[in-house]
């Protein structure tokens, strides 16, 4: 019996899943297992577009087709968070799994705690992940630093804190902190992430702690609630997976592992932060920076600590054109605590203003006073108004 805590090798049993999946297809055999045998209604998960730059969400409903999710994509930068409470109902009435990244579930959890949707109907599988790039800086590192055409690039991914690629029958790796250092890689909101493990999730799955000869045939999952450990333990008496429980010597090196990856994260966050230190230089950035803000509201589209709705926005701030400083700081004080540094605000930014660093930036000042952390657990923020509607009544309004 599974129980909260455990730490497995797993692997898919069935071949062609192991083939096609990744590190053994524990993940995706997981995935088609609780489709296949109705503990969910269907499976999102993320697939390959157009090309390995095109991350696609996409919706299963036939076991048979999560094996198209299989693989991670480097260059793919999408959020899931909001998916279910724009496109799926809030999972009212539908049970979905859904493979996610840490980023995914901390703003599940923000848009649970807004009732944007149901905790209860997502099983989730965590990802672990060491980053993501944009597509565009994907493009420009095969290009100009592994001198590739991106066109003839058939596969990315990351391991062992490398880029590594394969194209025309060949492969080539760089370390990722040298790409950084020469100005690639991973997104600067991902170089501050400190959920590289996901265990806000009911399983957390990755690469990281698995012994040498298993390398690429088995996933290290780590069991992060009792459902998870019930879905392990389903898929495993029905033949779905094959377990084994991780040598003590594999822990260790998980553990030495994230606890590197974190100082390095607690690095950027310095070295990113620092200029922000002074209340006078970070108003005078944030400024400078938001006169080029055209008002497009991508930026509280996508976030996935904000409500649904521009309405507010719009509302507070008709006409011009950049908009008053205000509508930027009436995010900042909505988001205030509850910034996840998913990104989205900065990626998506047509002007290219730096919104997460910004948010993000104020959110770890709130941390650090209040000790709520975003995107933890569902516990309420310290700062951040969650009922919305009282907080957008019209005599509110007419305040403003
Ligand atoms: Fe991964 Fe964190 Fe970046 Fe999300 S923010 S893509 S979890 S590194
Ligand atoms: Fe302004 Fe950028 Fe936000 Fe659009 S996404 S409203 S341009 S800050
Ligand atoms: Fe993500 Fe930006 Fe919202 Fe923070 S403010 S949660 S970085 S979209």
């Amino acid at each position: 019996m599974s129980a909260k805590g455990d730490l497995l090798y797993a692997w898919a049993v069935d071949p062609n899943v192991r083939d096609k999946g990744e590190s053994g297809g524990a993940v995706t055999a997981l995935l088609t297992f609780a489709l296949q045998e109705g503990i969910v209604d269907a499976v999102l998960g993320v697939k390959k577009g157009v090309d390995i730059f095109d991350a696609m969400p996409v919706l299963i409903t036939d076991p048979h087709e999560v094996i198209k999710t299989a693989g991670s994509i480097y260059g793919g930068t999408l959020l899931l968070s909001k998916f279910f409470g724009k496109y799926l109902d809030g999972l009212k009435g539908l049970k979905i799994a859904a493979a996610l990244k840490g980023c995914d579930v901390m703003g599940i959890y923000e848009q649970a705690k807004r009732r944007q949707l149901n905790l209860e109907n997502l099983l989730m599988i965590g990802l672990n992940c060491g980053g993501a790039t944009t597509p565009s800086t994907l493009r420009r590192t095969m290009t100009e630093v592994f001198e590739v055409d991106p066109e003839s690039v058939m596969k990315e991914r990351m391991y062992r804190g490398h880029l590594v690629i394969e194209y025309d029958g060949q492969q080539k790796d760089i370390s990722i902190p040298k790409l950084e250092d020469a100005g690639y890689g991973r997104r600067s909101n991902c170089r501050r992430c400190r959920v590289k493990i996901p265990r806000q999730a009911d399983l957390a799955c990755g690469q990281w702690g698995i012994k040498e000869d298993m390398v690429g045939a088995a996933t290290f999952v780590e069991v992060c609630s009792d459902r998870g450990a019930q879905l392990v333990d389903m898929a495993l008496r029905a033949g779905a997976i094959g377990t084994k429980a991780a040598d003590a010597s594999c822990v260790r090196a998980r553990k030495r592992r994230e606890e590197s990856v974190l100082a390095l994260a607690d690095k950027w966050r310095e070295k990113d932060f620092s200029p922000l230190s002074s209340s006078k230089e970070r108003l005078k950035r944030v400024i400078e920076e938001t006169s080029r803000c055209i008002k497009c509201y991508t930026c509280v589209e996508v976030c996935p600590a904000l409500f649904n709705s521009t309405e507010p926005y719009i509302t507070a701030f008709p006409g011009r054109v950049p908009p008053e400083l205000g509508f930027h700081l009436l995010r900042y004080a909505d988001v205030a605590d509850s910034c996840i540094d998913c990104g989205q605000c900065e990626e998506l930014c047509p002007m290219d203003i730096p919104n997460s660093l910004f948010m993000h930036a104020i959110e770890a000042d709130l941390e650090e006073l209040y000790g709520y952390h975003a995107g933890e657990d569902m516990s309420s923020p310290a700062v951040a108004i969650l009922d919305e509607p009282s907080m957008r009544s019209s005599d509110v309004q007419k305040e403003r």
